[in-house]
């Protein structure tokens, strides 16, 4: 099963959820935690994985061969992100823009078009405390995160359990990293802030027909609707964590909640059972 943890909004506690999640597994089954927040990876932080292999990732992007180009503009034309322009004589590439999808070297009329590698981020791979462990990391003033997300998804080898922290908002990398996922659970917290990126992330979730349930944090810091929009949208609220000092000393010193307070461990074996439970049913519901 793969189970990715979104948040429509940062900070919420999706990284917390994710690693305690995956720690409460790991003595029953294979688990595998890949973390494809690249912008910002952080669940090494809280695992402490040893790393014992990585790659770079690159993206292959447009080389202009100028004897050969007649400036026809075709290229330009079908790139769909505007990362090549032909003005007058000249022919610009722009690689940040580039999303690496080939179309204009498979167009262009004079085969005037190669394609170069353009570093994106690393991946790398270890293990920690009996775990899997992925994570991408993006490389400095990098705007392109898929590449990278991909390649640390197709590291899942389909056994177990995959539990994926996915980057946080609503936008293509969140899309690409919850993309194939069997439930999502939405991190939120009790604020007018945290309910309005909750529906932004529920509405995203229905558009990839990926079933979700949430995560209410800090539980007590605000007021009660984002309970009463779950209610009314028919969302499983799966899990309450309260504001609480004590498990905010251990996030700030990078404790993962199970393992500062191993009481919580049963909440997330029951959260994992009661995931398996709603995919179970939508299966059987959609064979029928
Ligand atoms: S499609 Fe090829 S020939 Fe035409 S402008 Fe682009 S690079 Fe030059
Ligand atoms: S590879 Fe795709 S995205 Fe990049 S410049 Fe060519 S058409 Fe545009």
């Amino acid at each position: 099963m793969v189970i990715s943890v979104a948040s429509g909004k940062g900070g919420t506690g999706k990284t917390l959820v994710a690693t305690s999640l995956a720690l409460s597994l790991k003595d029953n089954q294979k688990v595998t935690l890949l973390d494809c927040d690249v912008e910002e990876p952080n669940a090494h932080v809280f695992l402490k994985p040893v790393f014992t292999s990585s790659e770079a990732v690159s993206i292959p992007v447009p080389k202009v061969d100028k004897e050969k180009c007649t400036r026809c503009g075709r290229c330009a034309e079908v790139c769909a992100y505007n990362a090549i322009a032909v003005l007058g004589e000249h022919v610009l590439t722009f690689p940040q823009l580039c999303h690496g999808c080939g179309s204009c070297s498979y167009l262009c009329p004079e085969e005037a078009i190669t394609e170069e590698p353009r570093e994106a981020g690393v991946v790398e791979w270890g293990r920690a405390d009996g775990l899997e462990f992925v994570h991408g990391k993006l490389a400095i003033g990098e705007a392109m995160a898929p590449p990278v997300i991909r390649r640390v998804k197709q590291s899942a080898d389909n056994q177990g359990t995959v539990i994926i922290d996915v980057p946080p908002g609503t936008s293509c990398p969140v899309v690409e990293a919850v993309r194939g996922s069997d439930f999502c659970l939405l991190v939120t917290e009790p604020t007018p802030f945290g309910l309005s990126d909750l529906i932004l992330a529920v509405e995203m979730l229905r558009e990839l027909n990926i079933p979700c349930g949430v995560v209410l944090n800090r539980a007590g810091v605000g007021d009660d609707k984002v309970e009463e929009y779950c209610r009314k949208e028919n969302i499983p609220v799966l899990l309450t964590i309260p504001l609480d000092t004590d498990i905010a000393r251990l996030y700030s010193k990078g404790v993962p909640l199970v393992e500062g307070m191993p009481e919580w461990k049963g909440s997330f074996r029951k959260l994992f059972d009661r995931i398996g439970e709603i995919v179970d049913e939508r299966n059987r519901s959609l064979k029928r």
